[in-house]
């Protein structure tokens, strides 16, 4: 995997060719590198072999993503992280049944096609679901029950698209295997192909008498509820995996996962701010100047605080372990921080208003340090 020729490069392509202008390209390179053109051509088989993994990964918008943004090390199993591909196994398995269309389309009449060999495992797809949970339950956790549909093995035929009674026959044009071999001559090279068989369309098997449950499928659209327990401290736009609850594989394959998207809904009074809850609490004037034992609300109830005589507007007081759990750690927890609002009273009586003005003679510069040191800098004259 040390340096490892740029895909694109290999294919010469530019970085943003779409994928018509990559499949000609890697056409047009196969065929000219292709071993049974180069017989015993060492170059040219490694050639070939660079060009088929390109193609590979450029051809398929996931991988290709991927190798956008990760390069090589988006499947080097060595790099760890990007994870998710099966990877390349050494000489690439290549089978001219996948090049078929390319022969037949420069070779009338060689019966190709563009299938890709049928028959062996095949991962079941990853089914995605989301989740919307309150505020309290995201802190503390729940169990949801979780409904989605599932492409399952019909259990009328156990799988085998035939109907009760009957079983699938075995292909008479391809005894089974699903492949077709076709041999040609051209100008002395001996072509041989391997296409799948269109009788059976590469499943080696023929239902004359197909399972009216699924249609001679095999596999059926199921709707499922299944029990989640959903950690204390999951975040919005967190996911739950559940292995091989995805669409069931086929031939033999396993199944994909089930991947439960998390939302929350926000709360009225609380914010989140990673494992600490944040809030605002409204005073009067007269806590804010006197100090005041008040009420603060936490998830679990109100408790009692007390604040501090001469507490200014927007002074935040922390109260330890009223936050919101840590997933990976049990029994630690964030914290509640709260800011104090002052709110300045409303539709004072005349009276009222005149006992303001009174305390408010009474006041000195020391009562208003920050201010009367404001108005000290503003005319300061340098
Ligand atoms: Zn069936
Ligand atoms: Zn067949």
């Amino acid at each position: 995997m040390a340096d490892k020729r740029d895909y694109y490069e290999i294919l010469g392509v530019p970085k943003g060719a779409d994928a018509d202008t990559i499949k000609k390209a890697y056409r047009k390179l196969a065929k000219k590198y292709h071993p049974d053109i180069n017989p015993g051509d060492k170059e040219a088989e490694e050639k070939f072999k660079e060009i088929n993994e390109a193609y590979e990964v450029l051809s398929d918008p996931e991988k290709r993503a991927k190798y956008d943004q990760f390069g090589h090390a988006a499947f080097d199993p060595t790099a760890g992280g990007g994870g998710g591909f099966s990877g390349f196994s050494g000489f690439p398995d290549f089978d001219l049944g996948d090049i078929g269309d390319l022969f037949g389309s420069f070779f009338s009449g060689f019966g190709g096609s563009t299938q890709t060999r049928r028959g062996g495992p095949i991962r079941g797809d990853d089914i995605a679901v989301k989740v919307t949970l309150s505020f309290e339950e995201a802190v503390f956790g729940v169990r949801k029950d979780v409904s989605y549909n599932r492409i399952e093995r019909c259990s009328d035929c156990s799988g085998t698209g035939a109907a009760k009674g009957s079983r699938p026959e075995t292909c008479p044009v391809c005894h089974g295997t699903g492949q077709r071999h076709t041999t040609q001559r051209l100008m002395g090279i001996s072509f041989q192909s391997t296409t799948t068989c269109e009788q059976c369309r590469g499943s080696g098997k023929i239902i004359r008498n197909p399972c009216s449950n699924c249609r001679g499928t095999g596999y059926v659209r199921l709707t499922k509820v299944i029990s989640v327990s959903i950690p204390a401290g999951i975040d919005d736009g967190n996911r739950i995996i559940q292995r091989g609850l995805g669409n069931e594989g086929r031939n033999g394959g396993p199944a994909g996962d089930l991947i439960i998207m998390v939302s929350v809904k926000k709360h009225s009074i609380f914010a989140r701010d990673g494992n600490d809850i944040r809030c605002e609490v409204p005073i009067t004037v007269t806590e804010a100047i006197l100090g005041a034992e008040i009420q603060v609300p936490t998830l679990e109830g109100s408790v009692n605080f007390t604040i501090p005589e001469g507490t200014q507007p927007g002074t935040s007081f922390t109260i330890k372990s009223k936050g919101i759990p840590y997933v990976n750690s049990p029994g630690r927890r964030g914290d509640l921080i709260f800011t104090v609002n002052v709110e300045i009273p409303h539709g004072l009586t005349n009276k009222q208003k005149e006992h303001i003005r009174s305390f408010a003679e009474s006041c000195g510069d020391h009562n208003y340090a920050k201010r009367s040191n404001f108005f000290k800098k503003m005319f300061d004259k340098k």
